[in-house]
């Protein structure tokens, strides 16, 4: 390989890197995590409120591949898969991101009431806060992880991570599931994995979707890095983290990836793919397994850095007081 494209991999390699540890920081800005990436001296510090409200920010609704629609926001990625019975929700954004949500799969063609189950990847503020307006503007069912249900239905009291600072509704689990049972609606089929570690129930959904006759696997991450303020010791509030995100970084390689989403769309650039598909790409660019597996292998050595770095013996970020006032 010629230097040039070798210097050329490495650059975007750092990026990629800076984008992964970056952006859960910024999902999770609100909860007053400091960001792994500090500014350089002399940069304006990033303003919490802008980057929540750039997470939020409106993106067109539109369908990505096989019965797979994309109707959550710029940075907080939502999904609509459909069946000849009616749709799945999978995630709802921040609790005032409903109307946004709605309107989208209004703009898709379908009515509210299409929508008859609602899953999620995690429960908190920015991607399982809409869930109880969602639940009730559909009348689906909910359904989650055992180890997640609690956080739902106490509107995300006691987080492992941020304590009380990030309340959402609460909304009543309909069915608990647990690793591996499948959700089935109209003969779709998604498997829920548990990818503990963020939180005691976080989850990454597969399914298996068509694109011109081809059966494609499709994984839809959940948020399986580590935040800089994650204890993997063990905390009173969780103290099986370690373990849970040791067997975390032993089920997403193992999980067989041909179309390659999850639930932030910085985690698969969504907008280069988005405005790729638009212009006519060929194959969709949604089919993307390298990019999947460079994805894990990013995820998996930065838990190693920070396994690393924590035995050790560096401090673990600090929670913040404080949070982000929901409006
Ligand atoms: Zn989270």
């Amino acid at each position: 390989m010629p230097r040039k494209s070798l210097a050329a991999q490495a650059m975007r390699a750092a990026l990629a890197v800076a984008i992964v540890v970056a952006i859960p920081v910024l999902a999770h800005a609100q909860a007053g995590a400091p960001p792994a990436n500090a500014p350089a001296p002399g940069a304006a510090a990033p303003n919490m409120a802008q980057m929540t409200a750039s997470m939020k920010e409106a993106f067109a609704p539109f369908h990505i591949i096989g019965n797979i629609n994309y109707v959550g926001s710029k940075g907080l990625a939502i999904y609509l898969i459909t069946t000849p019975a009616g749709a799945i929700l999978l995630d709802t954004g921040y609790p005032d991101m409903a109307p946004q949500i709605e309107a989208n799969i209004k703009t898709l063609g379908y009515k509210l009431s299409d929508v008859k189950i609602l899953i999620d990847s995690h429960s908190h503020i920015d991607h399982a806060g809409g869930v109880a307006e969602l639940k009730s503007a559909t009348g689906a069912r909910l359904m989650a992880l055992a180890e997640d249900a609690p956080y739902l239905e106490s509107g995300g009291h006691n987080d492992v991570l941020f304590g009380d600072r990030n309340l959402f509704p609460p909304a009543k689990v309909d069915r608990i599931l647990h690793d591996g049972d499948a959700v089935t609606l109209g003969g779709v089929t998604l498997v829920p994995h548990l990818t503990a570690g963020h939180t005691p129930g976080n989850t990454t959904w597969t399914m298996v979707t068509e694109d011109k006759g081809k059966k494609l696997n499709v994984v839809f991450f959940g948020m399986i890095s580590v935040m800089p303020n994650a204890d993997l010791n063990g905390s009173p509030a969780y103290p099986n983290i370690g373990a849970d995100y040791a067997h975390t970084m032993k089920v997403i390689p193992a999980l067989p990836c041909d179309v390659f989403l999850g639930s932030n769309a910085s985690f698969f650039n969504l907008e280069q793919k988005h405005d790729a598909l638009a212009k006519g790409a060929d194959p969709n660019p949604f089919i993307d397994p390298a990019g999947c597996k460079a994805f894990v292998d990013r995820t998996e050595a930065s838990y190693q850095q920070a396994l690393a770095r924590q035995k050790a013996g560096a401090a673990v970020a600090p929670a913040a007081p404080g949070g982000m006032t929901v409006k």
